[in-house]
């Protein structure tokens, strides 16, 4: 099967869309989209290197869907609408099977976030490549950006930081296709189908003061922020949410005994530096936290206040001795 029936067989069927016009999509030389006027288009794109970026022979739906994902939670972090994507794909071979799941996997998340393939690139290539580039529409004036947080902001967290770290490591620890009691398998799944914050980021616009997508690691993400905004931060560590299967000896003793033996706080200071759970960090001013409340429940989805934006630069305990923090968390595991 060569690169035009690939496109014509799989890649079409995902440049459906309800929501946002596609003047022209796959098949010409460039695709046309319309951006209404009172809009700003919102652009962005992340590659994903097989091994480095997820795990040789993970099944290709879950690999279609984080590639997908990842990206739609920086359209999120900008409180950006999701509209249109362009696929690059580099392939050590053609095995139409797997274009196929990988497909399903995008699928899954074109139809939740209304989102249409509108082009893309087939090349053949030694190591699997997936370069997405995602458009989403913000009104004009008002994307979250990271520049924004004043002092006297209180600083929030969506979802709990860590179990998306804990997966990635427990699936280096095993093979596709292991058994895996349901503990770890949720741990593995937070990690390989992340759930970008898409409604949270929409609901955010015109409300929050900065916002960031947390890739890297809770800590060091917010201090994105803090720097971008010229400001310091006080955090209540003990308020962070984290994954409760971190605390989960079940869980905890199929990763390196550094961490299985570790106090519960080094254990939490490790999951405020691990990446990949997608949830989003965001400041805002006090009078909006009655709503910020109501977003949460309305998404059923936890927001929790972990701290307040203060003069000045860095991250320090608002509690006890308040230590200085280190942005890169908990890292001797
Ligand atoms: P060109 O040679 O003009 O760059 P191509 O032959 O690469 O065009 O692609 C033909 C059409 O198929 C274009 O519209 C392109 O955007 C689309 N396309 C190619 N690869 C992909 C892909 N992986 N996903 C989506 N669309 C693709
Ligand atoms: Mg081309």
């Amino acid at each position: 099967m060569g690169e035009f029936e690939l496109i014509d067989a799989h890649f079409k069927k995902l440049g459906r869309s309800n929501g946002h016009a596609v003047d022209l999509g796959i098949g010409d030389d460039c695709a046309l989209v319309s951006v209404p006027p009172s809009q700003q288009l919102a652009l962005s794109s992340d590659t994903l290197i097989e091994d480095v970026h997820f795990i040789k022979g993970s099944p290709p739906e879950d690999i279609g869907y984080r590639a997908l994902a990842v990206n739609l939670s920086d359209l999120a972090a900008m409180g950006a609408k999701p509209a249109w994507f362009t696929l690059c794909l580099s392939l050590p071979n053609v095995d139409e099977q797997w274009v196929a799941g990988f497909c399903r996997g995008m699928h899954e998340l074109c139809r939740e976030f209304d989102v249409a393939l509108i082009g893309g690139d087939t090349t053949s290539g030694s190591q699997l490549t997936i370069t997405i580039q995602v458009f989403g529409l913000v009104d004009r004036g008002l994307a979250l950006t990271r520049q924004g947080a004043r002092e006297g902001d209180h600083i929030y967290v969506s979802g709990r930081v860590g179990e998306a770290g804990l997966g990635l490591m427990l699936s280096k620890e095993t093979q596709p296709g292991d058994a895996m009691d349901s503990d770890l398998q949720t741990a593995v799944t937070r990690f390989q189908r992340p759930e970008p914050r898409v409604n949270l980021g929409l609901r955010l616009s015109g409300m929050a003061s900065s916002c960031i997508d947390v890739s890297d690691g809770l800590l060091a993400d917010l201090n994105h922020i803090l720097e971008s905004s010229s400001v310091g931060a006080e955090l209540n560590l003990e308020a962070i949410p984290v994954a409760s299967s971190l605390y989960n000896e079940n869980t905890v003793r199929h990763l390196p005994k550094s961490l299985a033996d570790a106090s519960h706080d080094q254990r939490r200071l490790w999951a405020l530096g691990a990446g990949d759970d997608y949830e989003l960090c965001f400041t805002a001013a006090p009078d909006r936290a009655g709503a910020i409340h109501s977003i949460a429940s309305a998404l059923a989805l936890p927001i929790t206040r972990i701290g307040q934006v203060i003069a000045g630069q860095g991250m320090t305990e608002s509690h006890g001795q308040r230590r200085p923090i280190d942005p890169r968390g908990y890292q001797h595991f």
